[in-house]
């Protein structure tokens, strides 16, 4: 597989990461790539943590990536060869009944939006990390609990064994207004802020398209799949 043209995406993605970082008085070095890797042939995700591992090699301020799946099939089907190269993530909605599936493969669940969901992972999980999903935009397509509920259940779920709330997420506003867009990143930092008394640090927020706009309202994960893969088929 020819990787060059993956790794000329990598490398502006860090880029665009680094100037964003910069232009908003933050160290780069605090927002971790999340590689969205939905669609994609494991030979070209493991193209791209190779291309990675390279790009470190090279500067030792950049951490490593994580990679994110959205669903837990291709979660099942891609973990045994990622497991060891990258924490795994997930970041689409878990139905009930692949809680077990998901938890063979996920470090971290990042789509926790409700208490029942939290309750049937904590009731096979040890230590697992999870973010509560928070709908920003209020877009009814998108999955996530409304912001004003979203600190009530952040705290529930910190109570439940076998789980620890650190971070939220979301998947901003479908706008071409950037101000909007923005507005929902920084409810998602007034949220975090808000149960910071519980250990809660990582804000999950920016794609491809938007990601500057998250590390300016200070994003310490930014999801990107596009950027570094190309479109999707
Ligand atoms: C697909 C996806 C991304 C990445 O989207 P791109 O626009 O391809 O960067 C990020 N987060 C979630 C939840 C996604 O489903």
């Amino acid at each position: 597989m020819d990787a060059s043209p993956l790794v000329a995406r990598l490398a502006a993605v860090r880029e665009r990461i680094a100037r964003a970082a910069g232009a908003a008085g933050r160290d780069p070095g605090q927002v971790r790539l999340l590689l969205a890797t939905k669609t994609q042939p494991v030979d070209l995700v493991l193209a791209a943590l190779d291309a990675d591992d390279a790009a470190r090699a090279g500067d030792a301020r950049l951490s490593p990536v994580l990679v994110g799946e959205n669903r837990v099939q291709e979660l099942v089907a891609k973990g045994p060869a990622l497991a060891g190269r990258a924490p795994l993530h997930l970041i689409g909605p878990l139905q009930s009944n692949k809680v077990n599936a998901a938890l063979r493969w996920a470090t971290c669940v990042e789509s926790v939006a409700s208490l029942d969901l939290a309750q049937r992972l904590a009731a096979r999980a040890t230590a697992l990390d999870v973010h509560v999903q928070v709908n920003v935009s209020g877009e009814p397509t998108k999955h996530g609990v409304a912001p004003g509920e979203a600190v009530a259940l952040v705290r529930e779920v910190a109570a439940l064994p076998g789980l620890r709330v650190t971070g939220l997420m979301t998947v901003g506003a479908n706008s071409p207004d950037p101000e909007v867009v923005r507005a929902g990143y920084r409810e998602l930092r007034r949220l975090r802020d808000a149960v910071a008394d519980l250990g809660v640090r990582e804000l999950s927020m920016g794609m491809s398209g938007d990601l500057e706009l998250a590390v300016a309202e200070g994003a310490t994960v930014v999801r990107v799949g596009s950027a570094v893969f190309g479109p999707r088929a």
